[in-house]
């Protein structure tokens, strides 16, 4: 995959931008305006997993078309000092995991630290 010319902020610079798997053109990051990247699985905290279940048969219907057309729409992340994190797009996510893919493309929105408290009530 080929590396894209783009200007991304310092704490985005330990990743390596790459162009999605669906032939889908990164959006150019907006000023506070979310900013699309592909992030690795691991890189992405998801404090919520234990205490959410998934639904199996969505996750396999998902893994199904993610193989075949790519995943069409990026999970939500918020990016709080440099530490991503995911509430949303769990099955998204275990979609990838089980497909082995090592990214998955994300919609990042920067947060404070009260954000994200907000998030972990
Ligand atoms: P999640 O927990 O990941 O949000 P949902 O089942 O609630 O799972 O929603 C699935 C989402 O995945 C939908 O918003 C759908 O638009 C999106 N999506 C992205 N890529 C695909 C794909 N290739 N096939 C089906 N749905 C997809």
């Amino acid at each position: 995959m080929a590396n894209l010319p783009l200007h991304i902020p310092n704490n985005f610079r330990n990743f390596s931008v790459m162009a999605s798997s669906n032939g889908v053109p990164f959006s150019a990051p907006k000023s506070g305006g979310p900013m699309i990247l592909e992030l690795p699985l691991d890189k992405i905290r998801r404090p919520l997993m234990r205490t959410r279940a998934n639904d199996p048969e969505k996750v396999k219907d998902l893994m199904e078309s993610i193989r075949v057309i790519g995943l069409q729409e990026p999970i939500d992340v918020l990016e709080v000092d440099g530490v991503y994190y995911g509430f949303s797009g769990c099955h998204r996510y275990e979609a990838h995991q089980r497909l082995g893919l090592p990214t998955i493309r994300c919609k990042i929105r920067r947060g404070t630290k009260e954000t994200l408290r907000h998030h972990l009530r």
